[in-house]
């Protein structure tokens, strides 16, 4: 029971529910802490599932960074599963080849037909679409099944009851408390029990998106038209990797250099020091990054892999960058958060009696922990191969690029 029930979101009159949630022999009350690609994927399933959710979100409205997202067929398997193909084929664009390219004259080091190739081989397909069309996305699916309240940030877990605490000092008891609360978790540090901070990687990104209509007229750019595909410049200590996004309308830039603060997490940055940063990238890049607007910069903070992502009385577990933030060498941080909320809701949409909670909750973390451990392990690999000086170690790992390639050519 709840010491004070959960208001719906503010900022908007209560979303009428969906009349097709089951009625459960079991409903629990679920508190998921944080409104991010996670907390709303788990929510919405543990809502379908006839579970009562609430998610607490600590923004005062709901939005995401205004740049693009990969989303590999492993987890777009799981969101048209969810029913949500159409519409995302409505909104992103399908890569038809990945490139990886050699920075200072943009030779072809790596290549792979995706396309139509990626649904035959892994059956479902590969997007790219802006993260805040994709979160708007999930918003709305979620609001059929589940409470969001804004404005609600948690400053405090109790994991006997368990409760959390709003910033408000507003108390909600619930049967469990999922953190789903991203890089910076407040429950994880109550998981682990002590202040346990991010770590510095080494580098930041800057991100970006540019009118697709500025770059149609160059006779430099058109290439990137005829199949797009994501291209990725690999050099020394930096790459850069661009795909188009919103039915082609804007072209995604991701730009990856050493950080030159490492205690900074996100700010405003000076398009002019960026372009400065690829001046010995080759010239058809340096113009696109002429077109570049503006642009932010992220310090890029992973942490050492979690022994446990449940507090040891069963109540409180943790789900996505809260337990497992990774580089985006790979592209798996969003995946690896839905594959959890994917587990966790079949899981516990399973649940007949409070005393299952706990080894259900083990057999999440038995199912999810080796899987995202090995990306993100993989990821800081990935950082290594990507950014490796000119010499005998690039020209092996462009060598066997090219010897790939070939095979999949053929
Ligand atoms: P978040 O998205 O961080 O959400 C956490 C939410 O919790 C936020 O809304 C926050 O406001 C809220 N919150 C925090 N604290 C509290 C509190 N105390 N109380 C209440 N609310 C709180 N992944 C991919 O799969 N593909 C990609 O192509 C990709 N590219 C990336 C590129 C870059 C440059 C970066 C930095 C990351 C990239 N990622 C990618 C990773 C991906 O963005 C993250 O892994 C993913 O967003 C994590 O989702 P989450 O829901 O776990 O956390």
């Amino acid at each position: 029971a709840k010491e004070k029930p959960a208001a719906p979101r503010k900022s908007e009159e209560p979303k009428e529910k969906t009349d097709s949630k089951p009625s459960r022999a079991l409903s629990l009350d679920i508190i998921v802490i944080g409104a991010g690609i996670g907390g709303l994927s788990v929510a919405y399933l543990l809502g379908k599932a006839g579970h009562e959710v609430t998610v607490l979100e600590n923004a005062a409205q709901l939005s995401e960074v205004g740049a693009g997202i990969q989303l590999s067929p492993n987890v777009t398997r799981l969101l048209n599963r969810w029913g949500l193909k159409e519409k995302l084929e409505e909104i992103s664009v399908i890569p038809q080849e990945l490139t990886l390219r050699r920075y200072e004259n943009g030779e072809v080091v790596g290549w792979k037909r995706w396309g139509d190739m990626i649904e035959k081989d892994h059956g479902a397909p590969y997007y790219h679409i802006h993260r805040a069309d994709l979160h708007k996305l999930l918003v709305e699916t979620c609001e059929q099944y589940a409470t969001i309240r804004l404005n609600s940030r948690v400053t405090d877990i109790d994991t006997s009851k368990p409760s959390v605490t709003l910033a408000s000092g507003e108390v909600i008891s619930a049967d469990l408390v999922i953190g789903a609360d991203g890089l910076h978790s407040k429950a994880r540090d109550i998981v682990v029990g002590k202040k346990d901070n991010p770590q510095a990687t080494g580098d930041a990104a800057y991100r970006s998106t540019i009118p697709a209509e500025k770059m149609q007229d160059d006779p430099d750019l058109q290439w990137l038209f005829k199949e797009p595909g994501v291209n990725v410049w690999m050099g020394p200590g930096r790459h850069v990797v661009g795909y188009f996004i919103r039915n082609k309308k804007l072209y995604n830039v991701v730009m990856l250099v050493p950080a030159r603060d490492l205690d900074e997490n996100v700010k405003d940055a000076d398009v002019q020091v960026m372009r400065d940063d690829f001046k010995n990238f080759e010239p058809r890049l340096r113009k696109i990054l002429d077109l570049v607007p503006s642009t932010m910069v992220w310090a890029l903070k992973d942490r050492q892999p979690l022994d446990t992502w449940i507090h040891p009385e069963g109540r409180v577990c943790l789900l996505g960058d809260a337990c497992h933030p990774m580089l985006p060498y790979r592209a798996q941080g969003a995946a690896m958060a839905i594959e959890d909320a994917a587990v966790l809701g079949n899981l516990l949409s399973r649940i007949t009696s409070h005393d299952e909670l706990e080894s259900l909750l083990k057999g999440y973390q038995t199912l999810r922990h080796p899987r995202a451990t090995a990306t993100q392990t993989a990821s800081r690999l990935n950082q290594h191969i990507f950014h490796l000086p000119d010499g005998p170690k690039q020209e092996a790992r462009d060598s066997s690029m090219k010897e790939a390639m070939e095979v999949e050519r053929r």
